[in-house]
């Protein structure tokens, strides 16, 4: 029998999991999936939008995963706190780090710490309901919101910002804030794109979501789109996503809330007294490689809120080799190089914030397969017995799956009507659901 560690329970961690089944059968191998929080899932819960419920879904593939018999949850423990790597190399046979990519990227420009200057991942973790942000209180008694750069997060943060409360039947956008958004005056928000409309990151299906908003609707300059014909260069998808682009500089339409898609356009510099008051922003042209130079030309966009959404690093941990320029763990392909290897990384903390969801199944599939030809070298480990008894002894509250799934059964019974649940968005809140 091998046991193997897996930190981070997102779909990363969850296809690795599987894959390692898959390799080695399910009487061969016993994986426990750790992670920090007593909800499992990653980015699923906490990170992909609360109106996209069709995306959530693919928990349900997880949790045949997590009751298939040889995969357990390793709820509410900390790796670095309570249990350290090298404890964890000493237990195991092998650890796959799969903890993401939860840190925001600086916007690293003058002003980019007054208060009203948020990372997507606050603004995406406070109304997704994830602990660490809950009190985040993002500034919406505003008229205007700037979100930077024109990726798929970005989209998410300008829709949630539009919709109307009742657009979110349906949803399990966490009540804290629904009410919160209730109350917002926000009537133009503005994306900030530092390219033009060939070099969107946006994905046509969301994009397209856009143009279809209650009280709210997207407007393109047309002086930005590119001559059509150029379009035919672009790649099928990418083709998708200017035509909605194409549309919405073609239909403008009048609207309580402006969604402004401001291009060749990035910020220099926030100002504000205590609170964001303006950003400052450059025209860019593009060079000859396809990337943003500045023109020199700045002009002011007055708001009262900026939500980066430019993309993330994985945290790192003491003692395994970082990348501090790509911000992820350094490695081969998935191997960390560590004095007695068995350490490998999968999906965001291997190879960056980019890829659907469904590109970390191949990622668990390579690793379970260099888990196996690593295994020579390998020698008997405990597994989850010896982390049970040195967490026991730390008296960590393990959570395990069957009690994550009366949280899930507390959290679905509270749920506002037409919700599928409520989410608890307090630690203590999520145990005292399961005291007996
Ligand atoms: P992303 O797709 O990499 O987009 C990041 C954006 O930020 C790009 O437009 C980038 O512009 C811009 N940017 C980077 N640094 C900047 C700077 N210093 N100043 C101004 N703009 C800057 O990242 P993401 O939106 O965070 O998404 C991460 C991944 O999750 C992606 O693969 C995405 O598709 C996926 N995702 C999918 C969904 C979904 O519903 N399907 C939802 C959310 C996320 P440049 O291109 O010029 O660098």
């Amino acid at each position: 029998m091998r046991h193997v560690a897996v930190i981070g329970s997102g779909p990363a961690g969850y296809y690795t999991a599987e894959a390692l089944t898959k390799q080695f059968g399910g009487d061969q191998v016993q994986v426990d999936i750790i992670d920090c929080l007593p909800t499992p899932y990653g980015l699923i819960r906490a990170g992909v939008a609360p109106d996209h419920q069709s995306i959530k879904a693919v928990y349900k593939r997880y949790e045949g995963t997590s009751l298939s018999g040889n995969v357990r949850f390793v709820g509410n423990v900390l790796v670095g706190k309570d249990v350290s790597i090298d404890e964890l190399l000493e237990m195991y046979n092998a650890v796959v780090l799969a903890t993401g990519a939860p840190h925001d990227r600086p916007m690293g420009i003058a002003g980019d710490d007054i208060p009203g200057v948020i990372g997507s991942a606050a603004f995406v973790g406070w109304y997704n309901g994830h602990p660490e942000f809950v009190g985040l209180a993002p500034p919406l008694g505003i008229d205007t919101a700037v979100v930077v750069g024109v990726g798929n997060v970005a989209l998410d943060v300008a829709r949630i910002l539009a919709k109307t409360p009742a657009e979110f039947d349906g949803s399990d956008i966490v009540g804290h804030a629904l009410d919160a958004l209730r109350e917002h005056t926000l009537k133009r928000i503005v994306i900030l794109g530092r390219r033009g409309p060939h070099q969107i990151q946006m994905t046509p299906k969301e994009l397209g979501e856009l143009g279809h908003l209650q009280r709210a609707a997207p407007i393109v300059d047309p002086a930005d789109l590119p001559p059509e014909s150029a379009d035919a260069a672009l790649e099928p998808g990418q083709r998708k996503s200017v035509t909605h682009l194409r549309s919405f500089a073609a239909n403008h339409r009048e609207a309580e809330v402006i969604v402004d898609f401001d291009f060749f356009a990035r910020p220099v510099r926030v100002e504000g007294n205590g609170h964001v008051e303006q950003v400052i922003v450059e025209r860019t042209a593009l060079n000859e490689k396809g990337g943003a130079v500045g023109t020199g030309e700045e002009y002011t966009i007055p708001c009262g809120m900026v939500v980066s959404c430019i993309g993330y690093r994985t945290p790192p941990i003491p003692g395994v080799p970082y990348d501090e320029d790509l911000g992820r763990f350094a490695n081969d392909d998935g191997r960390i190089a560590m004095p007695n290897g068995r350490l490998y990384c999968v999906g965001w903390a291997k190879r960056g914030p980019t890829g659907t969801i469904g590109t970390n199944r191949p990622d668990g599939f390579a690793i379970a397969e260099l888990i196996a030809a690593d295994e020579a070298e390998s020698v008997a480990h405990e597994g989850g017995a010896a982390l049970d008894k040195l967490l026991a002894e730390r008296n960590v509250r393990v959570v395990s799956f069957s009690d994550w799934q009366g949280i899930e059964a507390a959290e679905i019974a509270r749920a506002r009507a037409g919700s599928p649940r409520e989410k608890f968005v307090a630690i203590d809140e999520m145990l005292a659901a399961i005291q007996p």
